[in-house]
C-alpha cells in the first residue's frame, strides 16, 4: 500500500512539464458551461485501480472536463463511459456507470494507467511530454508484479509499451506496429494487446464498435484466467 501511495502522491505533486500544468490550470479556471460549478481537479491524475491488478490498461492522457475535472482517469467523459461499461462486462469493474470519485466504481483485478498523466492541448502531448511522463509509466509497470496482460488503448500507448517492455525484457521480437487487437506473447508470459482508442474521433466514425471493444476485454478475460 506504501508503494502505491508514494507513486499516486508523486505523480499528483510533479511539476515536470510547465505547459501541461498550465494548461491544466487554464482549464480548470474557465470550465465548460455545463460543469461551471464543478471545483476542478486541474492537476496530474494518478492511476486508478490497484497496483496488485492482473490487467493493466494504458491510455494515452486525462481528458480536459473529464479526469482533468473529476480526478479519476477516465471518469467522467464520453471515452470513460465506453471503457467502463466493457470493463463491467467482462467482470473487471463493479458497475458501468463512471461520474465523478465517490460513485462507488471499483475496479477489480485491474489498473488504469496513461501515458501521460496530465490533460495536454487539443489531446496531444509533445514527444518531449511523452518522455517526462515515461518514468511514471515504468515504474507503475514495475510495481505491478502481479500483471498478466497490458492492453495499450491506440498507437501512442502501444508504441511506449513496446518500448517498456520489450526493450527492458531486451527481447529479440521485431517490433509490431500497431493495429487493433494485435497480441504478443513476451518471453516472460506478460501479453501485449492492443485496441483503438475509445475516443469519440473513433466511436463516432465507427471505427471502433461497441461490440469490437467488448471483444477486447472477453479476450484479457480470457487470458487473466487462463
Ligand atoms: S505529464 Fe507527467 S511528467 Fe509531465 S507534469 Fe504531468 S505528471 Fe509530470
Amino acid at each position: 500500500m506504501k508503494r502505491a501511495n508514494t507513486l499516486e502522491q508523486s505523480i499528483i505533486d510533479c511539476t515536470g512539464c510547465s505547459r501541461l500544468l498550465a494548461h491544466c490550470k487554464k482549464v480548470a479556471l474557465e470550465k465548460k458551461k455545463k460543469y461551471s460549478e464543478w471545483t476542478y481537479w486541474g492537476r496530474p491524475v494518478p492511476n486508478f485501480g490497484s497496483l496488485d491488478a492482473q490487467l493493466i490498461v494504458v491510455g494515452l492522457a486525462p481528458a480536459a472536463h473529464g479526469a482533468n475535472r473529476t480526478g479519476r482517469m477516465f471518469t467522467g467523459d464520453m471515452s470513460g463511459v465506453w471503457l467502463f461499461r466493457a470493463l463491467h462486462r467482462a467482470g473487471f469493474a463493479n458497475q458501468a456507470r463512471s461520474e465523478e470519485k465517490g460513485d462507488g466504481l471499483e475496479l477489480n483485478n485491474c489498473l488504469i494507467t496513461v501515458v501521460c498523466h496530465c490533460a495536454p492541448p487539443d489531446n496531444k502531448p509533445t514527444p518531449k511530454e511523452i518522455h517526462t511522463c515515461e518514468a511514471f509509466l515504468k515504474q507503475t509497470l514495475e510495481l505491478a508484479r502481479r500483471k498478466k496482460v497490458i492492453l495499450a488503448l491506440g498507437q501512442i500507448a502501444w508504441d511506449a509499451i513496446w518500448k517498456e517492455f520489450v526493450t527492458q525484457e531486451k527481447s529479440p521480437l521485431k517490433k509490431i506496429h500497431f493495429s487493433h487487437m494485435q497480441e504478443v506473447r513476451l518471453e516472460s508470459g506478460i501479453v501485449l494487446l492492443s485496441s483503438f482508442h475509445p475516443s469519440q474521433q473513433n466511436t463516432f466514425t465507427g471505427r471502433l464498435s461497441e461490440q469490437a471493444f467488448d471483444e477486447v476485454f472477453k479476450r484479457c478475460r480470457s487470458l487473466v484466467d487462463t
